[in-house]
């Protein structure tokens, strides 16, 4: 159920009607909007009660949500939901174009850097970077963890980028929050209920990764799990899909891109490295992705990907990165979109 509250209605109305829905026994979820603000209502087992809500000053109406997923639902909040990053210029939703870049694993503090140094000359605002790898192979580089994290939590200070890191599990995710400025909850966690759950409770943002085998309504009611318990900031991200096609490690599905734009407020990036695989790929899908109206795109990138400790035959050269960004920057306007080249952080006023 969804409370939508007139537009003039005041803080106190809506902060009346959370309580009244919390009297109710249910949970509140306010969402401000452009326009009014919306008040989701979860944890009913079937119909919810409406109690005096219709009744209440600065209500407009009670309407019932059909979707099985609702704070992620168009229907709770019309407009696009942007993520913002304190202190700084840098976005993903809304009318500008997020660029993530980085390494599959952190190897070493020099690698790291020699990478985020040429993404961020490039024009990337955002530094991704594994510190725990969820492998295939018990025996493959599991990632360097902790150390990796203090190394990336340098090169945002250093550089400015974003950090986005990858948590594998609940022991992770609270170091990986610690760290980062957003949680990776990987395609092989996409159904991890406990750890979206617990994501769920982070004040911070969450980049997740559809399911290598996921429908859109599983990796919407996934984005939900995250936001029924009251983190709202969820990016979503297609990285490819099992496919009987073997000329690439997955198939990038990029018409899920418009389909969640219609379903959904969330933002939604494209990973075309894990989506093809392929170095030669990468190129002409991110272009594609950008093309299809996606909100960013998620590259990984090797400066000697030949010595690469994991998915070094996907990782494009500095090189190839910075011509993917010319060329995305590009297709941007054509898509009603801009790409801000890098990131300004706001120095602390003296
Ligand atoms: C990654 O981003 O390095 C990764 C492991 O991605 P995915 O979960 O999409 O396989
Ligand atoms: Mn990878």
């Amino acid at each position: 159920m969804l409370v939508v509250m007139k537009a003039q209605a005041t803080e106190e109305q809506i902060k009346a009607v959370c309580d009244h829905i919390e009297f109710l026994g249910y949970r509140p979820h306010p969402m401000p909007g452009a326009q009014r603000t919306a008040i989701g209502i979860t944890g009913n087992q079937g119909e919810a009660n409406r109690g005096n809500l219709e009744e209440m000053p600065g209500v407009a109406e009670v309407i019932k949500v059909s979707k099985p997923y609702k704070l992620a639902s168009r229907d709770v909040k019309e407009e696009d939901t942007v993520i913002r990053f304190a202190g700084t210029d840098a976005t993903i939703g809304g009318g500008s174009l997020a660029v993530v870049a980085g390494p599959c694993s952190i190897e070493s503090r020099e690698q790291a850097f020699a990478i985020a140094e040429q993404v961020a000359a490039a024009g990337a605002q955002f530094f991704r970077g594994g510190a725990y790898k969820p492998r295939t192979s018990p025996y493959a580089f599991q990632g360097l963890g902790l150390d990796a994290l203090k190394i990336m939590a340098e090169i945002r200070d250093r550089l400015g980028l974003r950090i986005i890191t990858e948590a594998i599990d609940n022991e992770t995710l609270d170091l990986v929050a610690e760290w980062a400025d957003v949680v990776q909850i990987g395609a092989r966690n996409m159904q991890n209920f406990s750890l979206l759950k617990h994501a769920g409770r982070l004040r911070m943002p969450v980049l997740l990764k559809r399911g290598m085998s996921a429908t859109l309504d599983e990796f919407l009611m996934a984005a939900e799990y995250i936001m029924s318990e009251g983190n709202y900031e969820v990016i979503l991200c297609e990285r490819g899909v099992r496919t009987f096609a073997d000329h690439t490690r997955n198939t990038l599905d990029l018409s899920i891109v418009p389909a969640v734009q219609k379903l959904s407020h969330l933002p939604i990036l494209v990973d075309p490295s894990h989506g093809t695989g392929k170095r030669d790929k990468v190129l002409p899908m991110a272009r594609g992705a950008v093309a299809v109206g996606a909100d960013g795109v998620l590259v990984e990138v090797h400066h000697q990907p030949e010595k690469a400790l994991s998915d070094g035959p996907q990782s494009i050269y500095p090189e190839q990165f910075a011509q993917m960004v010319n060329e995305i920057e590009q297709i941007a306007p054509i898509v009603n979109r801009k790409l801000h080249r890098g990131i300004r952080v706001e120095t602390a006023a003296k």
